[in-house]
């Protein structure tokens, strides 16, 4: 934190949502918030007497004192008129209107520290019955989605527009466009896997094929056809092309690369109606060992079913700590599924340092409004959480949702970079996500040939690549906890 350049900022009060908002804020410009109450009438004397640059954060505008930086504070978060403002950032610039001057006084009319704690805090996923089949926020109802902000940082961007007032301001440099936070990169980004199949050619899957392919040949022979087609290819196969934990792992030798693995840990392999795997299998104990010796990260992928229940989350860690025979620090909760702030404090009571779930199921980009990992905050209980939040900007998956037709390698490595741009533009760090059965030449061509192609584009510039623990050091090690 020695780095950061000191601001003073002033307020009659400063709530604990405002200091974490204001903190987040400010790290993105290269800063640090000195906190400093107002007593009533003293604004002349605090100001007057200052050295460092400084801000105040007041509900009206103060014009007693001029030359300083006011940003209006709006009690409620996420207001209504606040959000207004945001909503057609996608198109533009803020209106001008939003910052003024005021007797040689620059005013931000709008709450943006508020604004970045609505986002962060994903204060508008706490409201219930919003959920998809699986009990998951659907980013239809996402008010970033809905405005075409997903693929914007938006608390990154307000951020920049506010370090950019106080250089300009204040005649100082806090020097954020240059900063290189990452061992000394301008971004990072954390490659990932998540570990949902490892057997593809396997009896409970033709099985299981071939009961569908019964079952729909009167309704439709063609769909019958495809299923029992299906049951021959895979048998025909000499090598099962979902067991290729190795080949990633020699992809990541051959580039000095390392990646984070997320295995779900069952006692047995079928699970959510799906084949899955045991962790004790031999094989696959095995295999998570030597990934784990050779730099690459464990962590844990939890069941879908049981990110509510702390007992059955302690079972699959202990199962997985078994297998891998350490401690393991970071989780992805299966499909994604993330109950705010409940599942921040279950992972920070079984010992868990960050948690990497933060992407929408059927979208990319921003989910948080930020390419930057920020620690975990219980709006209700008022707390800042020591978990921190690395966001997931891009999963395979979802590449095939919304290319859909025009799916191919040259897509994936666009619409990829164009998200990655965003993170090196506010040096951020991210995770990307290919599952390991997307990583393979059978069924995901496009995917195989694109995931190479990125990793190789990104050795071209100033990035960290490595995995999701590492991220978690580096932030550490530049900003500590919270
Ligand atoms: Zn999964």
């Amino acid at each position: 934190m020695k780095a950061l350049k000191p601001i003073n900022v002033y307020s009659d009060d400063f709530s604990k949502k405002e200091k974490y908002a204001i903190t987040n804020v400010f790290i993105r410009i290269n800063a640090k918030a000195n906190f400093c109450i107002i007593r009533p009438g003293g604004e002349g004397k605090y100001f007057k007497s200052e050295h460092n640059p400084s801000l105040i954060y007041t509900r009206k505008p103060i014009i007693t004192y001029d030359k300083s930086i006011q940003v209006l504070k709006n009690d409620e978060i996420g207001k209504e008129s606040d959000l207004d403002i945001i909503k057609n950032y996608s198109k533009g610039k803020l209106e001008n209107t939003c910052i003024d001057m005021l007797n040689g006084s620059v005013v931000v009319g709008f709450d943006l520290f508020k604004l970045a704690f609505y986002f962060l805090a994903r204060v508008e996923e706490y409201e219930t019955g919003n959920g998809d089949l699986y009990d998951r926020f659907k980013s239809q109802n996402d008010f970033l989605c809905t405005h075409a902000l997903n693929i914007i940082p938006i608390v990154d961007e307000l951020s920049y527009l506010l370090g950019d007032l106080i250089e300009e301001h204040h005649k100082t440099a806090l020097n954020f466009r240059a900063k290189k936070n990452w061992n000394g990169h301008r971004f990072a980004v954390g490659l990932s896997h998540d570990i949902d199949r490892l057997k593809g050619k396997s009896i409970a899957r033709y099985i299981y094929w071939g009961l569908k392919g019964l079952i729909s040949i009167r309704r439709n022979k063609n769909e019958a056809k495809n299923y029992f087609n299906q049951i021959i290819r895979w048998i025909k196969l000499a090598e099962d092309p979902y067991w290729n934990l190795y080949d990633i792992l020699k992809f990541n030798e051959q580039n000095g690369i390392s990646s984070t693995f997320f295995f779900l840990s069952l006692r047995n392999f079928i699970a959510d109606g799906e084949r899955r795997y045991r962790i004790n299998n031999r094989n696959i104990a095995q295999a998570i060992k030597e990934l784990d010796q050779k730099n690459n990260e464990i962590g844990m992928h939890a069941l879908n079913h049981s990110i509510d229940h702390i007992d059955r989350l302690k079972r699959e860690k202990e199962r997985l700590e078994n297998a891998v025979g350490k401690e393991v620090l970071g989780i992805r909760n299966h499909y994604l599924k993330f109950h705010f702030p409940d599942t921040w404090k279950i992972d920070q009571q079984l010992g868990l340092k960050y948690d990497s779930t933060l992407g929408w199921q059927d979208n990319v980009g921003f989910r948080a409004g930020t390419c930057w990992p920020f620690f975990g905050y219980d709006a209700v209980a008022d707390n800042s959480i020591n978990v921190l939040e690395i966001p997931l900007v891009i999963m395979d998956g979802v590449l095939d949702h919304i290319l859909s037709a025009d799916l191919n390698c040259n897509a994936i490595v666009d619409k990829t970079l164009t998200i990655i741009d965003k993170v090196e533009n506010y040096g951020g760090a991210v995770a990307v996500l290919w599952h390991n059965d997307y990583l393979n030449q059978l069924e995901h061509p496009e995917h195989w040939k694109a995931y190479k192609e990125i990793i190789n584009h990104l050795k071209t510039r100033d990035v960290s690549i490595g995995t999701l623990l590492g991220i978690h050091k580096m932030w550490l090690a530049q900003f500590g906890e919270p």
